[in-house]
């Protein structure tokens, strides 16, 4: 019923929100005599109510009978069988139906083998879910119960799950990223299977391996996934590192073992990627770090330590170097809002400095993840930690100098003011500068800074502006 009910709807919505220019594609290839329909992620989408970020479409034309039939083709896969078809609002992919052969390296089928039936199409593709098609008049075909996987929230892989997953071993990681973007569980086979084989992983490249992971991180509350990670051994393959905090107990200061903290930290960062990879590593290196003095267990130097793992795992799973740089810095200094809330103003700015201004607020995000975690304390902030950052902010609006390019002059004024040729003096009476404008802003001007460059460079006033 519910069933008879979702069909009729794809129907309406077919002609609704499918764009124009794809079902005019899918009627071209009718009209020359071929079966074609959108499928896999869109179809998903449009039963589930959400808005298609692509539009794949799937035909029994062979890649050359579609080139002759659009004016406008280019040969954009042709190792898969697919054209993309230059239509006037957006590039459409064209795929032939095809069955892959023979994945013997557990990621890539040795052949394609086109087909004229759409089932063995579905069949080649990952999980229920991802295998139905929608035909021109936006009847479904689903020969996998996709459908009534979707309403069950039931992950399930097309067909016999270790067989799929030996086929290409992503597909695992995919079963996770889904069940973590649509909210769903993982059914008891496929997650049986992902058990068996996880081990497989290890034959897939990071790249694609990252892409997946990344969307998983970027669901709405990844929690329960990483936990399958781990518990499949999914993790052991592309972050072992992470298992080093599984079941390790902290101190007094954290009811949570460290894995269970980092799962807490992860699900309360908001879902930005750098924020959420920070959350999961900013406490990578506690278990290798733990240190029992007089009965009480500390983790010096841990932030340091754990930019350092930080860096050579996302380096490991190809992450990119802006990246890298940003969840290091912010593991690096993520105690630094643990100071003392009676520290003076300069010393504020000081942390300001030290942090940069852009990474302040990315910083309080990830203290206020880290503080949910922690399970002993209330709220997400302590009362220090909202008073320093009151300061933080009176601080910011002073127009202080955070950096040496805020200061109200630059190298080429110590030059010319003091007379001096490049060379490392420059920055070093920069810096002095710096420092003083830190302990008092309201140095931080022209004329007061001008005449410090003159004392520290040992010129008297007239010979001002003379040289450099
Ligand atoms: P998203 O919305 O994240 O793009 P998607 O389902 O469209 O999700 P894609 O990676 O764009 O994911 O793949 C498009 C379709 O191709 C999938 O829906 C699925 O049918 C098929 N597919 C993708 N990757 C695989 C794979 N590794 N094994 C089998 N089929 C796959
Ligand atoms: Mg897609």
């Amino acid at each position: 019923m519910k069933d008879l009910f979702v069909r009729a709807r794809l129907r309406f919505v077919y002609k609704r929100i499918v764009p124009s220019d794809v079902q005019a594609v899918l009627r071209r290839l009718a009209l020359h005599g071929h079966q074609a329909f959108v499928v896999g992620g869109c179809v998903r989408d449009l039963v589930l109510g959400k808005k298609p970020q692509d539009w794949d479409v799937t035909t029994e034309a062979r890649p050359e009978e579609v080139a002759r039939i659009f004016e406008r083709t280019v040969p954009s896969g042709v190792k898969h069988g697919t054209m993309t078809v230059l239509t006037t609002a957006r590039p459409v992919e064209v795929t032939t139906y095809r069955i892959d052969v023979d994945y013997s390296d557990f990621r890539h089928p040795d052949k394609v083998v086109y087909t004229r039936d759409l089932r063995e199409d579905l069949a080649r593709r990952d999980l229920t879910i991802n295998a139905m098609a929608l035909g021109p008049s936006g009847e479904l075909v689903d020969p996998f119960g996709g459908l009534r996987d979707l309403d069950r929230k039931v992950i399930r892989a097309v067909g016999d799950p270790a067989a799929r997953f030996r086929e290409d071993a992503l597909r695992m990681m995919r079963a996770v990223r889904f069940s973590a973007q649509l909210g769903m569980t993982i059914e008891p086979a496929t997650l049986s299977a992902v058990k068996t084989d996880a081990k497989l992983l290890k034959h897939v490249s990071a790249e694609r391996i990252r892409d997946e992971f990344n969307k998983t991180l970027l669901a709405p509350a990844p929690a329960a996934s990483l936990e399958v990670l781990r518990e499949t051994g999914l993790l052991a393959v592309f972050l072992p590192e992470l298992l080093e905090g599984v079941g390790f107990e902290q101190n007094v200061h954290h009811a949570f073992t460290v894995w269970e903290h980092t799962l807490i930290a992860v699900d309360a960062i908001p879902p930005v990627l750098h924020l959420r990879l920070a959350a999961l590593l900013h406490d990578v290196a506690k278990p290798r770090t733990l240190a029992i003095i007089a009965g009480e267990r500390h983790f010096y130097d841990h932030e340091n330590l754990g930019a350092v793992m930080a860096r050579s795992i996302l380096r490991r799973l190809k992450y990119d170097n802006e990246t890298i740089d940003r969840v290091i810095h912010l593991i690096r200094h993520h105690m630094a809002l643990h100071l003392s809330p009676q520290m003076k103003d300069s010393a504020v700015r000081r942390l300001i400095a030290r942090v940069g201004l852009d990474n302040i607020r990315d910083l309080l995000e990830l203290r206020r993840a880290d503080r949910m975690g922690s399970g002993k304390k209330p709220g997400p902030v302590s009362q220090g930690t909202l008073r320093l950052l009151a300061r933080i902010e009176r601080v910011l609006k002073e127009d202080s100098a955070f950096g040496l390019k805020d200061l109200a002059i630059d190298g080429n004024d110590v030059m010319v003011i003091g007379g001096l040729r490049p060379g490392p003096a420059i920055g070093q009476i920069l810096r002095q500068l710096f420092e003083e404008v830190l302990e008092n802003p309201a140095l931080n001007r022209r004329e007061i800074l001008e005449a410090r460059v003159r004392e520290m460079a040992g010129v008297d006033g007239a010979r001002t502006g003379q040289e450099g």
